[in-house]
């Protein structure tokens, strides 16, 4: 019987997932708007429960998994000059894609005008956070004690951690080297069947996260800050997908249209978690097994990129930047506009990619041009949805520099990232269990 039903993909069922659970989010809201049956068992019950304990899953899985399979990636580099190039290349390749976003969001920001005529409110509050210097930034990529930043999650702790563990395995060699390499190889694998499943169970989980949103997001917010919500909308949109097009095309002549069409489920994942950091286990999945680059290159640039790469959220500072200049009635001047650059792509590093920590780095980058700090109480309330999107945003721009670093070193399977099918197959785990 079974056989004969034909099989939804993944990527389908998840698509249906995240839609199903925004009308579903949609129609509680407005049929049911005050009825404390459905939020007690549905939206504070039910959707709340699978929704936390899917990315809770998600988050389980990425201290293991980035640590093993970087380990594995690291010692199959015999090279140690190659690594140190391979950092250059993709910490650069990150800078440079975010100081492009963020320009391209201050052009829009200043073209568009979207705070013009928008009344400030005095209600406006927000407290900012104490910001790192960047002197101390740099000494927290080294733990004192490894075992503390994994249970803290301090991701590029654990990636200097995995570093010079894979490094000192690679060198040791030998019996010892090789026994612990074969354990690593296997401890990868079985992570990465994890993330698979729980993949599998992405639809339910992407469902409840949408519908419990959707259900509870105030819309009349949204549209009295209706011209700064489409814009950085809209700027998050043409940047995925055109600039990052030409990006790709450009530095690697690879198809953007086959790129994009592989990181629609991470770009969901990215979506309804609002979190890169908790999106690394699939994008990890994808970058190495569906679009061919190697686990040496994916291992590193991914978690990086999760941690330092950020350019929807540095399309958002960007254009709430100009956005709150405008409600202030304060004239920003180039140098403004080349500080906020500057700043804006020098504070991504160092910044785990979780919930909502754009609007913390937002505080710096305002700091430096003068403006008021208090501004962001104003697109705090439409912050959510954004910070959905643009987290799509940042965890494509981590797939894509992903791509180029692994192309640039001939690290990239073009079979793999031309075959449609590609890992489809081991995706599914519904045959398996
Ligand atoms: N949520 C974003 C991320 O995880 C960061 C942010 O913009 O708040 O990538």
């Amino acid at each position: 019987m079974r056989d004969n039903k034909k099989k939804l993909n993944l990527t389908t069922r998840i698509v249906i997932g995240m839609f199903a659970g925004i009308a579903v989010g949609f129609l509680l809201k407005l049929l049911f708007p005050d009825s404390i049956l459905v939020e007690g068992y549905l939206t504070k019950g039910l959707f709340h429960v699978v929704g936390q304990i899917f990315i809770s899953s998600l988050q389980m899985l990425v201290v293991p998994l980035v640590f093993v399979s970087l380990v594995v990636g690291t010692c199959s580099i015999s090279d140690p000059s190659k690594l140190g190039r391979l950092g250059g290349k993709a910490v650069g390749l990150y800078m440079v894609t975010t100081a492009i976003a963020i320009t391209f969001a201050i052009f829009a920001a200043v073209l568009i005008q979207p705070g013009a005529g928008v009344e400030l409110q005095s209600d406006a509050t927000f407290e900012p956070s104490q910001a790192p210097s960047l002197a101390q930034v740099i000494i927290d990529l080294f733990p004192t004690n490894p075992f503390s930043a994994m249970a803290n999650g301090n991701m590029l702790q654990i990636i200097v951690f995995a570093l010079l563990f894979g490094i000192s395995m690679a060198l040791v060699g030998g019996k010892s080297g090789d026994r612990l390499k074969t354990f690593f190889d296997d401890f990868n694998e079985i992570i990465m069947k994890l993330v698979i499943i729980l993949m599998n169970l992405a639809p339910y989980g992407v469902f409840a996260l949408m519908a419990k949103l959707f259900s509870e997001t105030e819309f009349e917010t949204i549209f009295s800050l209706g011209k700064y919500f489409l814009l950085v909308f809209f700027v998050l949109i043409l940047h995925g997908v055109i600039t990052y097009s030409l990006i790709l095309k450009g530095l690697t002549g690879l198809s953007p249209w086959t790129f994009l069409k592989k990181m629609r489920e991470v770009q969901i994942f990215g979506f309804s978690t609002s979190s890169s950091n908790a999106t690394i286990p699939v994008t990890l999945e994808t970058v190495t097994k569906r679009l061919g680059v190697s686990n040496s290159i994916g291992s590193f640039t991914v978690p990086l990129g999760a941690t330092i790469n950020m350019d929807g959220t540095a399309i958002m500072q960007g254009v709430a930047t100009v956005f709150i200049a405008q409600v202030y009635l304060v004239d920003l001047t180039l140098a403004d506009y080349v500080m906020v650059v500057l700043t804006a792509t020098l504070a991504s590093v160092g910044t785990a990619g979780v919930p909502g920590v754009g609007l913390i780095m937002l505080a710096m980058v305002l700091g430096q041009v003068g403006l008021p700090v208090e501004g962001i109480g104003l697109i705090i309330g439409v912050d959510r949805l954004l910070d959905m999107t643009r987290t799509s945003v940042n965890v494509t721009g981590d797939a894509m520099v992903s791509l180029i670093v692994a192309k640039s070193e001939g690290e990239l399977d073009e079979k793999v990232f031309n075959d449609a099918e590609a890992d489809l197959k081991e995706r599914d785990v519904s045959e398996q269990l």
